[in-house]
């Protein structure tokens, strides 16, 4: 059996938990037990948490509100994920890849497949999924355990992963 890495996608208070800026809605909040059983299933996978982690004045803050700034409420994991220890990665735009170290650790751990989980579907989680599908990663996007604020565009950001990108929707 090779090696497998789940990727968490921006799975924090600020985007899951009624009140701030950025929540994506009560649906959203429906993939929190799937994730966790997948987290279950898979106690040999290695997790690594990619995080919205912004500075004040991020650029960011002119298309979207002010959201997950480094340090604040909104920028932790949610409570239901304390239980599986991972490798933390703050992040300050869309991609996991951008000005992190997800590419030296990725590299490091060399893994046979990338599971990818989150939210949301058509903005975090698919600009890393291209990102990793870039570096010819063999990546599974379970769709019970991604979620948007937006129905349509997470319909569409799931086709495009499967037919463009070529992930394999789970
Ligand atoms: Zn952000």
């Amino acid at each position: 059996m090779g090696k497998e890495v789940i990727i968490v996608v921006d799975m924090l208070r600020g985007f899951l938990e009624k009140g701030h800026p950025l929540y994506c809605g009560s649906e959203s909040r429906m993939i929190i037990p799937n994730v966790v059983s997948l987290l279950n299933n898979k106690k040999d996978a290695e997790i690594i948490y990619v995080c919205d982690s912004h500075e004040e004045n991020d650029r960011e803050f002119k298309m979207f509100p002010k959201h997950c700034v480094k340090g604040s409420v909104e920028s932790e994991i949610i409570d239901e994920l304390k239980p599986f220890k991972g490798t933390v990665i703050p992040k300050t735009r869309y991609s996991g890849f951008y000005n992190t170290l997800l590419e030296d650790i990725l590299k490091k751990i060399n893994p046979d497949k990338v599971t990818v989980v989150g939210v949301c579907t058509d903005i975090c989680v698919m600009h890393t999924v291209a990102d990793l599908r870039n570096r010819d990663y063999s990546v599974e996007v379970p769709v019970n355990c991604v979620s948007s604020f937006d129905a349509d565009n997470h319909r569409f950001a799931l086709k495009h992963m499967e037919k463009v990108l070529g992930a394999k929707l789970v």
